[in-house]
């Protein structure tokens, strides 16, 4: 395995970690978004957020919301974006999932989620509504 957040996460290359737990290893990006920038990832090797096991989602999200307010704070930020780069075709280069916590400014340049997609959905709402029902794993606790 030639993963570097797994290299990361084991302490084979160095990151400056600012949080770390069982299941999960929080650090700053290399290339910072903005300063603050900061990469949490679970321990577990997983591309994407549907393969993880729930449990190791709990503990994703969970230190997500522990870190956002730190974050912030520590830059004297405004707000933050949290996003997901979720799969190849999405812009992701490393397989491992990561969520960024990207500190925000008032009038820092950057967009929101929305200025990401160039036009909206096409499909009518109901029946893609009625599609995603139909494919949610219970087992899961996606109730
Ligand atoms: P992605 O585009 O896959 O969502 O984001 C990958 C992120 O990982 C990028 O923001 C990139 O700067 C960061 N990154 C890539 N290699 C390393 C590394 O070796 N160390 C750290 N700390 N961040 C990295
Ligand atoms: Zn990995």
């Amino acid at each position: 395995m030639n993963c570097i957040f797994c290299r990361i996460v084991k302490g084979e290359i160095p990151a400056e970690v600012v949080a770390r737990t069982e299941d999960v290893v929080a650090f700053l990006d290399v290339q910072p978004l903005a300063d603050g920038h900061v990469l949490v990832v679970p321990v577990a090797h997983e591309a994407c957020v549907e393969d993880l096991e729930p449990a190791q989602a709990d503990a994703l999200f969970r230190a997500v919301t522990r870190l956002a307010g730190p974050v912030r704070e520590a830059v004297d930020a405004a707000g933050t974006t949290i996003g997901v780069n979720n799969g190849e075709a999405t812009g992701q280069t490393i397989p491992h999932v990561h969520v960024h916590i990207v500190p925000r400014w008032e009038q820092d340049g950057a967009g929101s989620i929305h200025t990401i997609f160039p036009r909206r959905g096409r499909r009518d709402v109901k029946e893609v509504g009625t599609a995603i029902r139909a494919g949610i794993d219970v087992a899961r606790g996606a109730d």
